[in-house]
């Protein structure tokens, strides 16, 4: 016999989280299978504990620029075990309170994995579930290649785990993570050497952009190789790791952080017993509602192969539950102009098509782009001044803004607004419309020539 419900989810993470409590809130009875600390990688190894991290890192910039502006600091050390464990505390706390906003939308938590044993029944800790809807929810986790001597290194789950700071440290990858983490540790005073197998980071954003944080990671310190994709990793008498490729290596790394992608969580699923179909890359198929080829199994999340992002997963969660419990047969999230930030030094804010995802969309002698490079006014104390570079790529004869690109101080606060804009097909004559705040950097935007 299976314990009946109307909506089983599979992982308690961002998305799965999210469509469970908003399922129960229309009266379904729901559990959510999750085995791990509740709130799944956002919370424990991801958005959360890396926004701790980089604000670690930004206090460091700001008490390096104090005495620019008056102040007479000295910097007499940093804490690294303290800030690590304040920032476990804080994240067991939230993980407390996942679980009491689960049990206060009266959704069941079962502390085990599941498994499929049908198209409409799991089994997890022995015993089996049913119902009428089942959502895949599982996330992903860092994807480790088989090299040799990859023992030695660690992903993204490791550097959160590290008790102390690495003095020197290579991180293989030119994605977000990379990008983030090694700024991190530069700011903080590693030694950081960043390896990418390719010419540039970040090559799916805006590359003007990918340029501009490369040159200004560099400048403050980040040894960045290009064209350098590590085949092994040895660990030498003296403990350290030393990073080989292009018939050379490079030693005396006290940690290698691997950083080249994530890959989706599906083994042990028993996916086949229910007939659900992974994509060439893994992740399982579906469509923008979210339906995978079996009736009544959805994913959502990062399982789901869409933008790998906290906010799609709770927002796809969401909407599914909205369609499947509250009558809103069209409810789906809609992907296009997702904004993103990446938590680089300096940020990254963006939304919409980079300039060369607009010149393959559409006729060249249909964009316009306008830039501006210029030095935030927190500068204008200190010696040394960081250029922030803004990019409005606009369409046609109305120059509809397509695409918003800053990279510079505080991006990562600025590019949410400027999202709603694009998401309601604004101009630039509306942008320009717009009554500048001043002194901002975001003035920028609404005064481009
Ligand atoms: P997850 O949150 O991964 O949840 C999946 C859950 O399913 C897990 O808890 C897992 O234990 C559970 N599970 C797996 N298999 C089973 C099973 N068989 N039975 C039961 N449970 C199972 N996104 C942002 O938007 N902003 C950021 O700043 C950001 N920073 C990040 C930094 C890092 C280092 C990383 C790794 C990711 C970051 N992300 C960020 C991405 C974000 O964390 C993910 O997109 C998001 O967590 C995906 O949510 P999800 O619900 O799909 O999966
Ligand atoms: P990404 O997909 O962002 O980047 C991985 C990069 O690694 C690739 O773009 C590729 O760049 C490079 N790479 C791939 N294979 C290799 C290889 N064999 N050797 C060397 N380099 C390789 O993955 P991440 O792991 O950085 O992050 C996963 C996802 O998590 C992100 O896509 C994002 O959605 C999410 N995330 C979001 C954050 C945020 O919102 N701020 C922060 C962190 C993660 P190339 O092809 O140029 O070599």
């Amino acid at each position: 016999m299976s314990d009946q419900f109307d909506y089983l989810v599979i992982g308690g993470g961002s998305g799965g989280i999210a469509s469970a409590r908003r399922a129960a809130e229309y009266g379904a009875k729901v559990a959510v299978f999750e085995p791990k600390p509740l709130g799944g990688t956002c919370v424990n190894v991801g958005c959360v504990p890396k926004k701790v991290m980089w604000n670690t890192a930004h206090m460091a910039e700001m008490l390096g620029q104090a005495n620019s502006y008056g102040f007479s600091v000295e910097q007499n050390g940093f804490d690294w075990p303290q800030i690590k464990s304040k920032r476990d505390a804080y994240v067991e706390r939230l993980n407390g309170i996942y679980a009491n906003n689960l049990a206060n939308s009266n959704v069941t938590h079962i502390t085990a994995y599941a498994k499929f044993l049908s198209a409409n029944e799991l089994k997890a800790d022995g015993k089996r579930y049913s119902a009428k809807h089942i959502l895949i929810a599982t996330g992903g986790q860092p994807w480790m290649p088989e090299l040799a001597g990859i023992e030695h290194t660690i992903s993204s789950d490791g550097f959160f785990e590290l008790e102390q700071q690495p003095r020197k440290v290579a991180v293989v990858g030119a994605g977000y993570i990379a990008t983030e983490l090694a700024g991190v540790l530069n700011a903080l005073g590693s030694d950081v050497t960043q390896f990418l197998r390719k010419d540039k980071l970040l090559r799916e954003f805006d590359h003007e952009i990918a340029e501009h944080v490369m040159a200004l990671m560099q400048e403050h310190g980040v040894v960045i190789k290009t064209q350098s994709e590590p085949t092994a990793f040895s660990r030498t008498a003296n403990n350290k790791i030393s990073v080989h490729y292009n018939e050379t290596q490079d030693d005396g790394f006290d940690a290698v952080i691997m950083a080249i992608g994530r890959k989706p969580n599906t083994a042990g699923l028993n996916l086949e017993s229910a007939g659900i179909e992974l994509d060439d890359k893994g992740f399982i198929k579906n469509d923008l509602y979210q339906n995978t080829a079996v009736e009544g199994i959805y994913a959502v999340g990062d399982v789901s192969g869409r933008a790998q992002l906290t906010p799609v997963a709770i927002a796809a969660g969401r909407q599914l539950a909205e369609r499947l419990f509250n009558n809103k047969a069209e409810a789906r999230l809609e992907y296009e102009n997702i904004p993103t930030v990446i938590f680089s030094h300096p940020p990254i804010g963006t939304v919409g098509l980079a300039e060369h995802q607009a010149a393959k969309e559409y006729a060249s002698e249909n964009l316009k782009i306008y830039r501006s490079r210029f030095v935030n006014m927190h500068y204008a104390m200190l010696e040394h001044k960081q250029p922030t570079l803004v990019k409005l790529i606009c369409v046609g004869n109305d120059e509809k803004v397509v695409g918003c690109h800053i990279c510079g101080e505080a991006a990562d606060e600025m590019v949410q607004g400027f999202a709603v804009a694009v998401r309601m097909g604004a101009t630039k004559a509306d942008f320009d419309r717009t009554v500048a705040i001043h002194p901002t950097a975001s003035e920028e935007l609404v005064t481009l020539k």
